[in-house]
């Protein structure tokens, strides 16, 4: 047997393990007990993440659609097919007639040529990942607000932090792992604040838990930030030293009535001032939040970032915003510039400095007007002149909750899927390009703490795939591209020669640790464990003041419920990846022995006044549309929430989603006659 440490796929936590292999074959996997991400911890998916590579449905010969159906083709044929197809629909209709996502669960190197492939080989600047599709709205924020659009501090110091608040995120489904680190660092002395609707796990051991009304984060925040204010708990010497804007923000939150902040989110007064007199107090607190498909809006992360900047909660260890990917490389494909409207590196596409420095890197005109989001291509409601797509290791048919992605791709004259299996989306494919899997292929990932490392080759590859950014070699070649990278390591070496914070992440240099957190540079070879160490240029920070709550929605009478979409621990965001681990798709079964056709979940007393007992049918009534599906009938959740996994599509579809995109949508629930 021969063991090789690795990175685990799955999540944005990035844990370290081990894969043992016998021959051609994974067999089996265990923790790394020293990575500093994990320490010897690794979830149920992690323990079986390897199951994947070796599932029986994986294709192994590049599919080309004729008369209708996909049929078995030779490389040279679908990539001849392709560079045929582009080529026309570019001389046809421009360059913006096609456009390119993946997924963030795509390698560094994938995100980066796949993004150089639709710019400086295509000509535009369509492209996006799947999680775009919900919005980036952390990655903007904290770009705009802090000048670094990521988390600031490591998982490793959370054990260091006085105090740490974890808002809407149901750590123990989404990265347990992380889940873990917060719960020990809790029985360890710190003190545990939760913002949530749900009383997920991590909330049973919360100090303070505030179980606020879906979406009035934003609301809550400002009533915390009043409290800390009225109280002479503001960090004046930092927000002086390092702060823009605090002059606008203070008028705006001395406006706040914390009573009535109070009565709109839900939430005691009294709570609120705890939690807020305990996040300023600490010598180090943190804010855990999610960068996911839900879609935090942007008043919240902001409010958050708000926050850290009055009390000066950055900078220093386990003093943080964690800004949690959920996909394991979500971080890196924004980084790399899998972005509509930014390049790798986070310059804008509009700023001619911007892009003369990668022009000059890659002898190429670049666009610079911002792309067509996946949003606006898959899901949006508008119209597009987008013709072809290509999805590197996206299968948005299945994985979108917004829109309806499948009729937009019936109506593209060129789809081209790279994946590991014949998915829905597929089904609208003219190519399918096989690839690698975990374990096949050495690439690297950028975990949610900024760590970027190496997933490395145990096994060959699956006789007939190839890693998937060989394709888009080749694809770029046959386009009449210069392109000549002899491996994974040497399409690195060039985004360390164009994205300043990843240019010492050599992969010689990630593979003598558990990786390396960007910046990684030649000065700061080792990375940087937390942001802002070194000190904080003036004037550095933004506050940006919050927005004035929001009028009393009018149809609340109408529809008094909230219904909001979320994860859960099998079925979690490309469910293609739990569908082919054996061990995870029998886990996410028993999930449904109770509810075959999928559920929501009902708070009891609300059940009670409805009338509805546990597997009864009721009907959810929005503005849009209506759905019919099972309660399942629990306390954790707070009254007037209704809380829907992604998996149960049926309810969104026919519900029609919230009118501004957002997660949640007020509904009616009625009980269903029998
Ligand atoms: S927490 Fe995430 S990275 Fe860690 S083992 Fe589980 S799925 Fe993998």
């Amino acid at each position: 047997m021969a063991h090789r440490l690795t990175t685990c796929t799955f999540c944005g936590v990035g844990c370290g393990l081990y894969l043992e292999t016998s021959g051609n074959r994974v067999v089996g996997v265990y923790p790394s007990t020293s990575h500093p991400a994990n320490q010897g911890r690794i979830c149920v998916r992690g323990w079986h993440a390897h199951e994947v590579a070796s599932s029986p449905d994986r294709l192994q010969q590049p599919l080309l659609r004729r008369n209708g159906r996909l049929e078995e083709v030779s490389w040279d044929e679908a990539f001849g097919f392709i560079a045929t197809r582009l080529l026309d629909l570019r001389a046809r209709h421009g360059p913006d007639a096609l456009a390119f996502f993946n997924s963030p669960r795509c390698s560094n190197e994938e995100s980066y040529l796949l993004q150089k492939l639709a710019r400086a080989v295509i000509g535009t600047n369509n492209v996006d990942h799947g999680a775009g599709v919900y919005g980036n709205n952390s990655v903007n924020v904290l770009l705009e607000m802090l000048g670094v659009g990521a988390t600031t501090n490591s998982i490793g110091e959370l054990a260091r932090s006085e105090v740490i608040v974890v808002d809407g995120v149901d750590l123990a489904t989404q990265l347990p792992t992380i889940g873990g680190a917060v719960i020990r660092a809790k029985l360890n002395g710190a003190r545990l604040i939760v913002i949530d609707p749900r009383r997920h796990r991590v909330a049973e051991s919360a100090d303070l838990f505030l179980q606020l009304k879906p979406g009035t984060e934003a609301v809550l925040y400002g009533a915390l930030a009043k409290v800390i204010i009225d109280r002479g708990l503001m960090n004046l010497p930092f927000i002086a030293a390092h702060c823009r804007g605090y002059d606008a923000f203070l008028a705006r939150v001395r406006d706040c009535d914390l009573l009535a902040a109070a009565a709109a989110c839900g939430v005691s007064a009294g709570l609120i001032e705890a939690a807020a007199l305990a996040y300023a107090r600490a010598k180090s607190a943190a804010i855990l939040y999610s960068t996911g498909i839900e879609a935090r809006p942007a008043a919240a992360v902001e409010a958050a970032v708000n926050l850290a900047l009055l009390t000066g909660q950055l900078g220093r260890e386990g003093a943080g915003l964690y800004a949690l990917t959920e996909h394991n490389n979500l971080q890196g494909v924004c980084d790399l510039g899998m972005l509509p409207d930014r390049l790798p590196g986070y310059g804008p596409v509009a700023d001619p400095a911007a892009r003369a420095a990668l022009e000059a890197a890659w002898h190429a005109r670049l666009p610079s007007g911002p792309g067509a989001s996946a949003r606006a291509v898959l899901a949006g409601r508008e119209p597009t002149h987008v013709r072809g797509v290509w999805l590197c290791r996206y299968d948005p048919v299945s994985s979108a909750f917004l829109g309806d992605a499948a009729a937009r791709l019936e109506q593209c004259e060129l789809v081209v899927v790279q994946h590991l299996f014949r998915t829905e989306t597929s089904r609208y494919a003219h190519v399918v390009l096989p690839t690698t899997a975990f374990g096949e292929e050495q690439v690297t990932f950028t975990s949610t703490e900024r760590r970027i490392q190496l997933a490395e080759q145990v096994v060959p590859p699956l006789p007939g795939t190839t890693p998937a950014w060989e394709q888009l070699v080749r694809v770029a070649r046959a386009l009449g591209a210069d392109w000549h990278y002899g491996s994974a390591a040497e399409v690195m070496d060039e985004i360390g020669r164009v994205v300043p914070f990843y240019a010492g992440a050599g992969y010689d240099n990630l593979a003598r640790d558990y990786g390396r957190q960007w910046p990684c540079t030649a000065d700061r070879p080792l990375g940087t464990r937390f942001l802002f160490g070194d000190g904080i240029p003036a004037g550095a920070f933004k506050f940006v003041p919050p927005p004035q709550p929001p009028p009393a929605a009018a149809a609340a009478a109408d529809f008094p419920h909230t219904l909001v979409f979320g994860n859960s621990l099998y079925y979690w965001h490309q469910n293609v990846l739990i569908q082919h681990s054996e061990t995870l798709k029998r886990e996410y079964r028993i999930l449904l022995l109770d509810y075959p056709e999928g559920f929501v979940e009902l708070n009891t007393d609300d059940a009670k006044a409805l009338g509805v007992r546990d597997g009864e049918r009721i009907r959810l009534r929005a503005s849009a549309g209506s759905a019919v599906v099972a309660a399942r009938v629990i306390p954790e959740i707070r009254r007037g929430t209704v809380f829907v996994p992604f998996f149960v599509r049926q309810v969104q579809q026919q519900i029609g989603g919230a009118a501004d995109g957002g997660p949640f949508v007020p509904v009616r629930v009625e009980k269903e006659a029998a």
